[in-house]
């Protein structure tokens, strides 16, 4: 911590000039070496002592992170550099490896312009290598690589010089096929990777030494120096010649761009609104004169400063005092403070312009992916999330008194994690947090329990299941409990294109209004009609209306949506989410008088049909799985095979290097919970499992009656399911 003040001044004076500025996130897989490389740059910049690096792990300043030994949620440093004659500013977002935080590395993707991705060099590209890089290239983030551990390459693996250039080879192949692929169609051959273009370094980040064709010139060393240096552990000699601080940020410096450059292209893919209006102008140019423009892609819990959004700004300028406006809430708030971080530290700043992140104190209740600015305007695009919550565990107060403390401690994790989703049972007035895995769960938990003193019980953790439909039928009729009232649906599921750009976030959840809404059905491949007619899209789910001219239809719009929003938050078969179905009212005769239709009798009239036309077509449930990649010696790979075929595993791929076997699966997340602790016993500890979301599928017909009365025994309902006639009147 030695030039620390020191530090804070350079870099507030550096955030003025956008050209000399990068900002960045480093990815990884879990494991890599992520957070060792990281604390290499932030030694450079003389916030921690150079001897420390890597032992004091700065950016793992979570008490949680440092019990777990893996980075948990993004931090956001600041760093000043001086490197040929000029000064930069680095604003580096710290990622976190593993894949049930991933909604963490697709927010901090919004904010940065570049990523350094790690990739350890033993194992490989491993599945979250391919989600994070796969994420940056959606977000027009550009890619630089760092191939680490090369030191086991040497000392473990034995290879000798050559085995060891084609292994760097592979890798580089492999991840220029994931860039060709993903990559914005105007950057593909821009982006490759390769030695020769300097946009790939490798080297040891515990070691402190990397080396990129550009050092090889400059310090003068050949690939068979690295190799014999290694091989007799002088690691010294490698870092005098060539140290890992100095080659990073001359692979991030030259090859990644600064806002200004990647704002032109990457503003028309994150903001819809018109790019020749003066904002969109302002945004393309970075412009420190415009109006005030950003996004929020993380809120820190400060225990002196309480709520701090973390900001990237596109154009304009940010003061304390300012009012800036959330466009979800269509409120403004005023600014109450305004700060850079380093590491875990807040340093206070008088203004900030666009190109740079900043801390903000002041703007209440807002949420990650907020658009801020000075007035109104278009709001950013959504930030997708590559996965959803598939695990819940109901979660209490173990003393009744420390209630409100408890909702108050899910408000606030909720709005820090937005993978999380936090609800209440209204019928057993229970809280139910649910999460991205089991692992994720624990966290919060540990957060509650040991950051917040709250004492908790836990349910054990519970499978999410949906529920849909197989085919079509109706029209059903349901009458209102008075009869006065009569309505008639038509359930069927939605075609799978417009399913897809619902799960893409292309189509909001909402009743619609005005036209834009119409052109993205269409789009998605909605008759023009009867995407004309929708009355409701909500979670995943749609509301048609296929009548005409129906008196007194309007007066009851309302309450049938929330009948339609009801049945759809809780399915017929077993009260779980009803997801895909489309539902078309297609006549209707309604009372005339207002007191004989309000909700004791429209909202039973929607549900009650729909209900029922949902069991006739066909009604079952999905369940989440999971791709899991298992990493073990090949001597364990029959008893990890038989370990997946009693856990319902399909068997999607399986490789062999050496003495190492790779084995790709998919596994229902029903079948997950302990796998972890079977799977060590199976392998003797050695075989390693990486798990990620891997969607929602068919539950197999022979199980369905048996999880179904599981779930409603949970639910304290009776456990067959209902039929039709449950629904209907006789
Ligand atoms: P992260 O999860 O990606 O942040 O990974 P870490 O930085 O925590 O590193 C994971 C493990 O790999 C730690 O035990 C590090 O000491 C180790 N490690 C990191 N870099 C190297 C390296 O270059 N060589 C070797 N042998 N080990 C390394």
């Amino acid at each position: 911590m030695v030039r620390k003040e020191f530090v804070v001044e350079e870099v507030v004076g550096m955030m003025n000039k956008v050209e000399n500025i990068r900002n960045i996130a480093i990815v990884a897989h879990v494991d890599h070496g992520k957070t060792t490389m990281t604390d290499s740059l932030v030694a450079r910049a003389g916030l921690i002592s150079k001897e420390l690096a890597g032992e004091q792990r700065m950016m793992d300043f979570d008490e949680q992170e440092q019990a777990r030994g893996i980075t948990i949620k993004s931090a956001n440093i600041s760093l000043a550099f001086h490197y040929n004659e000029q000064d930069y500013l680095i604003n580096l977002i710290d990622t976190p490896g593993h894949v049930d935080f991933g909604g963490h590395v697709t927010r901090a993707m919004r904010a940065v312009d570049g990523i350094v991705l790690v990739v350890d060099s033993v194992e490989g590209i491993m599945p979250q290598t391919e989600t994070v890089l796969r994420q940056a290239l959606k977000e027009k983030a550009k890619p630089s690589v760092f191939i680490n551990k090369i030191d086991r390459l040497i000392n473990e693996l034995q290879l000798d010089d050559k085995a060891m250039q084609a292994r760097l080879i592979k890798i580089i192949n492999g991840l220029n096929k994931i860039i060709e692929q993903y990559a914005p169609a105007d950057k593909k051959e821009e982006w490759q990777i390769g030695v020769a273009k300097g946009n790939v370094a490798f080297g040891s980040a515990f070691h402190k030494w990397a080396v990129s064709v550009k050092s090889m010139t400059k310090f003068n060393i050949k690939f068979t120096d690295i190799y014999n240096y290694c091989k007799k552990g002088d690691h010294k000699t490698l870092v005098e010649k060539s140290p890992l601080d100095e080659v990073l940020l001359e692979m991030v410096i030259d090859h990644l761009p600064n806002p200004k450059y990647a704002q032109q292209y990457r503003i028309p893919v994150i903001w819809k609104g018109d790019i020749e209006s003066p904002e969109g102008k302002a945004m393309l140019k970075c412009d420190p004169l415009g109006k005030t423009i950003g996004i929020c892609f993380g809120v820190v819990n400060d225990p002196h400063a309480g709520e701090v959004a973390m900001v990237r700004m596109f154009s304009g300028t940010i003061k304390k005092s300012d009012m800036l406006f959330l466009a979800s809430r269509l409120t403004s708030e005023k600014v109450q403070q305004a700060a850079i971080y380093m590491g875990p530290d807040r340093v206070m700043v008088d203004n900030v312009l666009a190109g740079n992140i900043v801390g903000l104190v002041g703007l209440r209740d807002v949420y990650v992916g907020e658009t801020v600015s000075t007035d109104q305007i278009q709001p950013f695009e959504q930030i997708k999330h590559y996965s959803e919550p598939v695990v819940t565990k109901s979660i209490e107060a173990k003393d009744s008194k420390d209630l409100a403390k408890l909702i108050m401690a899910l408000r606030q994790i909720g709005k820090e994690d937005p993978t999380l989703k936090v609800e209440i049972n209204h019928e057993t007035g229970e809280h139910l947090i649910s999460g991205m895995g089991e692992l994720h769960l624990e966290i919060i938990e540990y957060k509650i329990t040991k950051e917040r003193g709250i004492a908790i019980v836990t349910s054990p953790p519970i499978v999410v299941y949906r529920e849909m439909i197989s085919g079509k039928a109706g029209p059903i009729e349901g009458k209102s409990p008075n009869k006065h009232t009569k309505l008639k649906f038509i359930v069927e599921p939605i075609e799978k294109s417009v399913f897809d750009a619902m799960v893409d976030g292309k189509i909001p959840n909402g009743r619609p209004k005005g036209k834009s809404l119409v052109e993205v059905l269409v789009e998605s491949g909605m008759e023009r009609d009867e995407a004309k007619s929708v009355l409701d899209i909500y979670n995943r789910n749609i509301f048609v209306n296929d009548t005409r001219g129906i008196q007194y239809l309007n007066e009851i719009t309302e309450l049938m949506l929330q009948g339609f929003e009801e049945a759809m938050d809780s399915g017929p078969l077993a009260k779980e989410k009803v997801v895909g179905v489309k539902v078309r009212i297609t006549d209707a005769t309604i009372h005339e008088d207002p007191v004989h239709r309000g909700p004791a009798q429209i909202i039973p009239a929607t549900k009650r049909p729909i209900y029922a036309a949902m069991i006739y077509a066909g009604v079952t449930l999905q369940e989440p799985k999971q791709k899991v990649t298992i990493l073990c010696p090949q001597s364990y790979m029959g008893n990890v095979i038989t370990l997946i075929q009693g856990r319902r595993g399909q068997l999607l791929g399986m490789e062999q290097e050496g003495e190492q076997s790779t084995i790709i699966v998919k596994l229902p997340v029903a079948e997950m919970f302990g796998f972890g602790n079977d799977l060590r016993s199976a392998t003797q500890g050695r075989g390693i499992p990486y798990q990620e979301y891997a969607g929602y599928e068919p539950l197999p017909k022979d199980m369905l009656l048996k999880i179904v009365k599981q779930i409603r025994t949970r639910k304290g309902d009776k456990p067959d399911p209902p039929t039709p006639s449950d629904f209907l009147d006789a």
